[in-house]
Order: structure tokens, then C-alpha cells, then sequence
């Protein structure tokens, strides 16, 4: 049977799967299907599959690891592109680390710690990729990982081009992009640490994530962005959210913050979940969360 898509498959190297499930590609296990998923070979594919769905006005969106996104039941009117093939990571300075957007945040560290170099430790237990992390501006005990960036390589309209932080605004969970942007690439500016350093940094990281967010049941991490001055799971704890459920999903017994998929959960479920949440925590402390999840796509 012929798709719209025949034309795109006859010049492309990389993969491209049509109606896939992004339940598949989710941390939370729940979101109906991308029309199309397309994982580019190289620099050259994504520039023919950027000019191919801009020339057709079909959306595109950059998924990386799918640990802070809740895709809706109705799935993706568009292309997902996963960057999972642009995994370079290399040594660019003395102290200048160049990762590639599908490189996994864990891996730059090590990278970077064979060399002798440090500053990135509190994104080891941050699970996904570059691109998702300098979307996010991920970040762990009050440092984000833009703060360590210098530059980034973007794909932006049908040209790849450099910007340094300077000229570019960001924040708590926050980067300004232009929509469609992809980020390709990171320039971080580290510093020289000794190996056994990182080891212990990595270590602690990841003990007290086993011990505070070991929740046993699959989640995006925190659900919600801390408000200024105040941490989200104390306010939903204050509200009486802790373990609320709504059908699959549940606002963990483990951390407040986490909303997890307890088996079976939609994405429509969370959603619902989610609302009532921010209801009751506006009601007891006047305070309106705001999701660090991104909520993408279409009802059912
Ligand atoms: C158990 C657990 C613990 C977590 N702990 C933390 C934490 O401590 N701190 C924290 O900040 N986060 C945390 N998170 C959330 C998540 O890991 C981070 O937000 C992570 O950076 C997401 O990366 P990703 O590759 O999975 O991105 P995705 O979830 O795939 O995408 C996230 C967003 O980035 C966009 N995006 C992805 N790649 C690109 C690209 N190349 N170009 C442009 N846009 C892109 C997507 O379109 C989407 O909007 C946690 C999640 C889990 C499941």
C-alpha cells in the first residue's frame, strides 16, 4: 500500500516507521502514534527531511530519550526526528567537550572524566540525551546544564548554525528557541578534575536517587517546576495529593512530585491527574504549578 511518506523513503538512509507508538519511545509509557518517526543517518538525511516535511507543511518535533514528555492518546500530527545517531562526542580545547544532540548525558561525563576534565557530575542520574537536556536546561541542586554550555549548534529553519550562550535566553527549565529549532550539537566548558573526583560525584548522585526517587513504577521524573522559593512535592503533599489516583496513574507514595504509571495508565489519565493536582495545591497555598513535563500531540 503506497503512503505519503513513499517519496521520502525512496532518498533517505536513515529509519523512518509510520504510525509508531510513541508509548514505545515514553519513560511514562503512555502516547497515541507519530504519523511518522524518522531517525536521520546523518546531517545530510535531516537537511533532506527537513526541506522534504517544510516543502509538504508537515510539523516536525525532536525527540530524544522521551523522559520529560507526556504525548497525548491521539498521538503526533507531524515527524518525530530522534537524533539517536548523532551521538559524537569529542574534545575540542583543553577544557571544551563537543557532544552531539543523541549522545547520552552519562556518557559526556565519562568522556570528559577519562580526560581528566569535571563540572557536569549533577546530570549524571539525569536519564536522556543532550538534546533533551539542553532543551530542558536539566539540571540538578541548583545548577542547570546551560550554565556550563558555551555554544550551541542549531538547526534552525534549513541552516545549521553556531550560538553562544550570550545571544540566546534560558533559565530555570527554560531555553528560548524558535519553534522547529533542533538542537544538534553542545559546547560545554568544563574544568580539570581529577577522575576519582567524578567517580564520587557520580556515586553520591546516584545514591541519593535511589534512596529518595526510587519509585518503582515508570515516571517522567518531577512532574512539576518548583516555584520560586518552594519545592512542588511539599505543596502537594500541603494539598493531600500524595498517592491520588486517576485509573493507571498515581502521584507516587514515594515522592509527591513524581506521577507514575502504576500499569494501564493514558495519557489521558495523567492529564486528569495532573489537573486535579494543581487545583488542590491552588486551593491550600494560592499557588498555580506549572508542568516541567512537556505535554505534546492530540487527544484521542
Ligand atoms: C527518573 C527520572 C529522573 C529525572 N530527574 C531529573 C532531574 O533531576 N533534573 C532534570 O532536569 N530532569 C530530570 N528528569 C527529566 C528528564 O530526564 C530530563 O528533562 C531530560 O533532560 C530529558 O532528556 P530527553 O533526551 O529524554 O528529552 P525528551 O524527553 O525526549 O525531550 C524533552 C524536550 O526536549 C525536546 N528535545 C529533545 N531533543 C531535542 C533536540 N535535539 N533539539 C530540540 N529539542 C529537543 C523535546 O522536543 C521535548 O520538548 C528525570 C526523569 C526521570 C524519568
Amino acid at each position: 500500500m503506497s503512503s505519503t511518506f513513499d517519496e521520502l523513503r525512496a532518498a533517505f538512509r536513515g529509519e523512518l516507521k509510520e504510525n509508531e507508538p510513541l508509548s514505545r519511545h515514553t519513560s511514562l509509557k503512555v502516547g497515541g502514534p507519530a504519523d511518522l518517526f524518522a531517525v536521520p543517518a546523518d546531517v545530510e538525511d535531516l537537511l533532506a527531511l527537513v526541506s522534504w516535511l517544510d516543502g509538504r507543511g508537515i510539523a516536525r518535533m525532536a525527540m530524544g530519550g522521551g523522559y520529560n514528555l507526556l504525548v497525548r492518546d491521539g498521538g503526533i500530527r507531524g515527524a518525530i526526528v530522534s537524533l539517536e545517531r548523532f551521538n559524537r562526542i569529542e574534545q575540542v580545547g583543553p577544557e571544551l567537550v563537543r557532544a552531539e544532540a543523541g549522545a547520552e548525558n552519562l556518557a559526556v561525563i565519562r568522556f570528559a572524566q577519562e580526560r581528566g576534565l569535571g563540572g557536569i557530575g549533577f546530570i549524571s542520574g539525569i536519564p536522556g540525551t543532550v538534546g533533551g537536556a539542553i532543551r530542558m536546561n536539566a539540571g540538578a541542586y541548583g545548577e542547570g546544564i546551560l550554565g556550563r554550555t558555551e555554544c550551541l549548534t542549531l538547526l534552525r529553519g534549513k541552516e545549521v548554525r553556531d550560538f553562544c550562550m550570550a545571544d540566546l535566553e534560558y533559565g530555570y527549565r527554560h531555553l528560548e528557541l524558535q519553534p522547529g529549532d533542533l538542537v544538534l550539537a553542545a559546547l560545554f566548558r568544563l574544568e580539570g578534575r581529577e577522575p576519582h573526583l567524578t567517580s564520587a560525584e557520580i556515586r553520591k548522585d546516584l545514591e541519593l536517587r535511589r534512596s529518595k526517587h526510587n519509585v518503582g513504577f515508570p515516571s517522567a521524573g518531577s512532574f512539576f517546576k518548583n516555584p520560586p522559593g518552594q519545592a512542588a512535592w511539599r505543596l502537594i503533599d500541603a494539598a493531600g495529593m500524595r498517592g491520588a489516583e486517576v485509573g493507571g496513574a498515581q502521584v507516587s507514595q514515594v515522592h509527591s512530585n513524581f506521577l507514575v504509571n502504576r500499569g494501564g495508565a493514558t495519557a489521558q489519565d495523567f492529564l486528569e491527574l495532573a489537573g486535579r493536582v494543581k487545583a488542590a495545591v491552588l486551593e491550600t497555598s494560592g499557588i498555580s504549578l506549572e508542568e516541567e513535563v512537556r505535554i505534546v500531540g492530540v487527544d484521542a
